[in-house]
């Protein structure tokens, strides 16, 4: 089992701040900037390149309610979702970053090697 559907199985303990039948918010375990959430969803996918478009309209949804739970809808926020090695995903289970709480520098997780081949 990966170490997130141990997280939704609560094998791993997390600090949740909402979840529903289908999505699971929980506080990163190394913030990068004031609020940093992971939206994960609770059937395991490995990453947004097999999400289908249903499990994608149930994520918008639940990403703007906790948006506005945690109170960085007006002030703004970032969605981000890491796929594969050049994308730097860590954890193979497919997860959104929510970063805000203050003005983020664009360069968070985009910094790269313009020349690099793929
Ligand atoms: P990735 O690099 O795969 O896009 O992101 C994985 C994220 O999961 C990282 O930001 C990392 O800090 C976070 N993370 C890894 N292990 C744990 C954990 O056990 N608990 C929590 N809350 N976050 C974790
Ligand atoms: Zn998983």
């Amino acid at each position: 089992m990966c170490l997130f559907c141990k997280i939704i199985e609560g094998d791993i303990p997390s600090n949740k701040e909402l979840e529903d039948e289908n999505f699971l918010a929980f506080h990163d375990i190394n913030p990068k900037a004031p609020v940093h959430l992971l939206v994960i969803p609770k059937n395991h996918v490995d990453s947004f390149n097999e999400v289908g478009p249903d499990m994608m309209a149930s994520a918008t949804s639940f990403i703007q309610k906790l948006v506005k739970k945690v109170n960085i809808d007006k002030s703004g926020y970032r969605v981000i979702t890491n796929i594969g090695d050049n994308g730097g995903q860590e954890v193979k289970h497919l997860h959104f970053h929510i970063l805000g709480g203050s003005k983020l520098k664009w360069g968070h997780f985009t910094d790269a090697d313009t020349k690099g081949s793929f």
